[in-house]
């Protein structure tokens, strides 16, 4: 009903209702939302902050820990709940801080029966249990925004540099990647049930940060998110904040994983946000007993914007996530003799 009063009058701010909650313009509100149930017929909710701003404008969602295990978004939405004033707000951020909260309560990226919640949206209200969550979660909050960002981090045993993936055919995603402000955005077409290709099939252009490792909390990373997600406020013009820009961009054309050669113990040599030369070593791949050592070189002059933190390999195992920077190498090395690229 109100999302109709919104349509026939955008210029003026309405209440904003969820799950028989009633929000008045300037005001926030934090609900629980009802998405599945446990073994013991006890309800699953989602924590759900609606910051509904005093005067009409855009509607953004963030969701953190659609994986369970990945957890610096649930500490940036934190913040950026206590840092946005509703009073000053123009639309409405939809915060969803543990998408995913059996997979939370369990510290781990699928849900019990091995599921991928990440690969069941839009989902459907009668399928398996994380298609159920999906559905629920894409019919009850995300379908009510405009634009969305999810927040993940690495896989466990990877850490990634602070990167956006989106899919920039689609112009208001490449609106949203450029505005975030990452040095790095990785022009990705998403994966089928990925809620960023759903949501973005049914208008509701979105991109992911992807930032850190599981299971932790990385200052510098989570400055960079929340800092990111004030951005797109400026961006949609809900708020007002100075958008800060990053000392560059690249939109990464190519990139690839260097492998580990042999079976045994990887010593990696770099970190996320170094730039590597072409034929510098990455890391030396060795038996346990340090004999018949191989070293891992960079085929081209890159960034790196993951690595594995596992030193135990098997013939195969990623061990570094490299951008090849091309015609950007001597911008990109200049800038970042200047400001180095801090990763977490
Ligand atoms: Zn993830």
């Amino acid at each position: 009903m109100v999302d109709t009063l919104r349509r026939l009058n955008p210029h003026v701010a309405h209440p904003f209702e969820l799950g028989g909650i009633r929000v008045v313009p300037g005001e926030r509100c934090d609900i629980r939302v009802k998405i599945s149930e446990m073994y013991t017929a006890l309800p699953v909710h989602v924590p759900l902050t609606i910051v509904h701003g005093a005067r009409p404008g855009a509607r953004l969602f963030v969701t953190a820990a659609v994986h369970g295990d990945e957890i610096n978004g649930v500490e940036m939405i934190r913040r950026i709940r206590a840092d946005i004033d509703p009073k000053q707000l123009r639309g409405t951020i939809l915060l969803v801080a543990i998408a995913n909260p059996i997979a939370f309560m369990n510290q781990m990226r699928e849900l019990p029966d091995g599921r991928d919640l990440n690969r069941c949206f839009p989902g459907r209200e009668l399928g398996s249990m994380a298609s159920h969550i999906a559905a629920s979660l894409f019919e009850k909050i995300i379908k009510r925004a405009d634009f969305g960002v999810d927040l993940h981090t690495a896989a466990s045993g990877r850490a990634n540099l602070p990167h956006v993936r989106a899919d920039m055919r689609y112009p208001q995603c490449r609106r949203l990647a450029a505005a975030f402000g990452c040095e790095v955005v990785f022009d990705l077409p998403a994966e089928k049930g990925t809620l960023r290709h759903a949501a973005t099939r049914v208008g509701i252009p979105t991109i992911v940060y992807e930032a850190g490792e599981p299971l932790r909390f990385q200052e510098n990373v989570i400055r960079q998110g929340v800092r990111g997600i004030k951005n797109l406020l400026s961006e949609l013009g809900m708020a007002d904040h100075p958008r800060v820009a990053p000392p560059f961009q690249i939109v990464v054309e190519d990139h690839k994983w260097i492998r580990a050669a042999r079976g045994g113990i990887l010593m990696m040599k770099v970190e996320p946000g170094r730039i590597v030369r072409k034929g510098e070593e990455i890391a030396t791949n060795t038996k346990p007993f340090g004999t018949e050592m191989r070293r891992l070189k960079a085929p081209y002059t890159g960034l790196v914007v993951g690595v594995t933190t596992r030193p135990i390999v098997l013939p195969g195992s990623a061990a570094c996530h490299l951008v090849r920077l091309g015609r950007h190498s001597k911008r990109v090395a200049m800038m970042i003799r200047r400001q180095p690229l801090v990763y977490a």
